[in-house]
């Protein structure tokens, strides 16, 4: 199948569906990137604390596809922020990456302790402005510090990507982006592979597309609108997690899944996270 794209507030298009490398060890990398770009996946979604961007450079660079037929993105980790650190901190990851651009860099977290994200998100957009990253972002994001770094600079950012799953699915958040023109990056997007996939409603309704749970779980981001990018090492999984673009969720559906929303967070609360 086709990758739908979604249009970003700036201009650049993105791929709605790709492949994330969390917890893909560096070893493995280029192998499994290989794989999905193979499997028609054209949007990875790496960062720098993944430790795993050379593989992903590579594998990017075996395939023979052409750069510009691939979104790649990756994100500034948490002791790089700060203006100058920042604008080495990208050319660390491009070098590693072995790209001249990526297409889409982030802030992977606040770290309002920290009390630096707004002058990183100055400094992204001489980022963007060299082109160095062709759009610019932010990752677990809340409203108060979106809202915040629009007022100082006038530049919103083109998504948040935020932890999002039927369980947590996020609903102020989305709407806030929608005013806003941000499109909602879902990360965890499967719950993690957790409890979430043997929900019983959702494997219900799995049964009746004859999909996997997983497949209707990434339909579900697709319908609302999501960028969804589900990680996975398995190579039958990636092909079928890529064919969940086959699956279309009718509207009630679509409904019933939003509606197992139980407030469950899996990762940190960006409020308070500060580490490293
Ligand atoms: P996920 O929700 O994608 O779950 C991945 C796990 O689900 C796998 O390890 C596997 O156990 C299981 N799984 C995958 N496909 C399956 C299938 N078809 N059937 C059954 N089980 C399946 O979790 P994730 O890796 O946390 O999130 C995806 C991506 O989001 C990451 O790789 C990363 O790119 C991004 N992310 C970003 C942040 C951030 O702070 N910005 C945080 C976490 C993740």
């Amino acid at each position: 199948p086709h990758t739908p794209t979604l249009d970003l507030h700036d201009g650049h298009t993105i791929p709605q569906l790709g492949y994330g490398v969390w917890q893909v060890g560096p070893d493995i990398a280029e192998d499994v990137v290989g794989q999905a770009l193979a499997a028609g996946y054209r949007h990875i979604d790496t960062a720098k604390i993944y430790g795993n961007e050379e593989g992903v450079g590579r594998a990017i660079a075996n395939s023979g596809i052409p750069r510009d037929e691939i979104f790649v993105t990756t994100k500034l980790w948490n002791e790089d922020h700060g203006h100058d650190c920042a604008l080495q901190a990208i050319d660390a990851s491009l070098q590693r990456l072995g790209l001249e651009y990526v297409d889409l860099y982030l802030i992977h977290w606040p770290t309002p302790k920290r009390g630096k994200y707004l002058e990183t998100w100055k400094a992204f957009q001489e980022i963007r402005d060299s082109g160095k990253a062709r759009s610019i972002g932010v990752s677990n994001f809340p409203r108060e510090e979106l809202q915040e770094i629009i007022d100082a600079t006038g530049v919103v950012p083109v998504v948040n990507q935020v932890e999002l799953h039927p369980y947590f699915n996020q609903a102020v958040l989305r709407d806030f982006h929608a005013s806003h023109g941000i499109l909602t990056e879902a990360w965890s997007p499967l719950g993690q592979g957790g409890d979430l996939l043997q929900d019983t409603v959702l494997n219900r309704i799995a049964d009746r597309y004859e999909a996997t749970p997983a497949q209707i779980v990434i339909a579900w981001h697709l319908a609302i609108g999501n960028v969804v990018f589900p990680k996975t090492v398995t190579p039958e999984r990636i092909r079928e997690n890529f064919a969940a673009l086959d699956v279309r969720l009718d509207a009630q559906d679509v409904d019933v899944i939003t509606g197992l929303d139980r407030g469950q967070r899996l990762g940190p609360d960006p409020a308070t996270v500060e580490t490293p």
